[in-house]
């Protein structure tokens, strides 16, 4: 199987659908989580993932767009961009995104938003934080977003302790060897300073995992965002990948 693993949308449909052109073919999508929040396009977002066979974890904003999450622990842009799209979202998507679980066990792979201890919101950024991570999933391996940063963390079973690394754009990195938290970056709003989007796929008959970017019209989005008066900061960001 051929999986498309995708995080962090952001209602950002110009970034999504240029990562559904050019992740193709695959057989089914995994989605981490924060599928609105931020962007100008959160039904279509809801709605066009549901195009495919896919998997979806509920992600912070996803709650914050229910209600299930104060709005006090969003800084003031992210807290606008909530009370519009808690507005915008129909009952359709609404009902969409009251589904979603907030962990699935597939596989050898967990999934999860934040990290596998506590799926919601916490971050796995750091070597500690990945360590802490490696007891709260029994998987081989844990699909995780939530930080926008992409990334992955190995372990070492010898030594006990996991190290870091980026991968390659676009060269497969064999799994198989170590148990693994895999991060795909983020689709709608990357913050590792590069603009495009963020995405992996995972092969699960070589059994590989392949990080690519792709430039999307962010300009589209800004102007999408503009029009609907949603914070400029969160539009100027877009560009510059931070
Ligand atoms: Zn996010």
């Amino acid at each position: 199987m051929r999986y498309l693993v995708i995080s962090d949308i952001h209602a950002n449909r110009a970034a999504l659908e240029t990562v559904l052109r050019d992740a193709a073919p695959f057989d089914m999508i995994w989605c981490l989580g924060d599928l609105v929040g931020y962007g100008p396009d959160p039904n279509e977002c809801v709605a066009r993932i549901q195009d495919f066979e896919h998997l979806c974890v509920a992600g912070n904003h996803d709650w914050a767009a229910l209600g299930l999450l104060t709005l006090d622990d969003f800084n003031t842009e992210a807290r606008m961009a909530h009370l519009w799209t808690r507005e915008e979202l129909t009952p359709v998507s609404r009902e969409y995104l009251e589904t979603l679980p907030t962990r699935l066990e597939q596989g050898e792979f967990t999934l999860v938003h934040g990290s596998p201890r506590e799926p919601i919101w916490e971050y796995v950024l750091d070597l500690g934080s990945a360590l802490l991570s490696f007891s709260y999933f029994s998987t081989p391996y844990c699909l995780v977003g939530h930080t926008h940063l992409p990334l992955m963390f190995v372990l070492d079973e010898n030594q006990g302790r996991p190290c870091a690394m980026i991968p390659e754009v676009g060269v497969p990195v064999p799994l198989r060897r170590h148990r693994m938290i895999l991060n795909p970056g983020s689709v709608g709003q990357p913050r590792d300073g590069d603009p495009r989007a963020s995405y992996a796929i995972l092969d699960t008959d070589a059994m590989t995992w392949e990080l690519r970017r792709v430039s999307y019209p962010i300009e589209i989005t800004q102007e999408r965002m503009r029009a609907r008066g949603l914070p400029r900061r969160l539009i100027a960001r877009l560009e510059v990948g931070r």
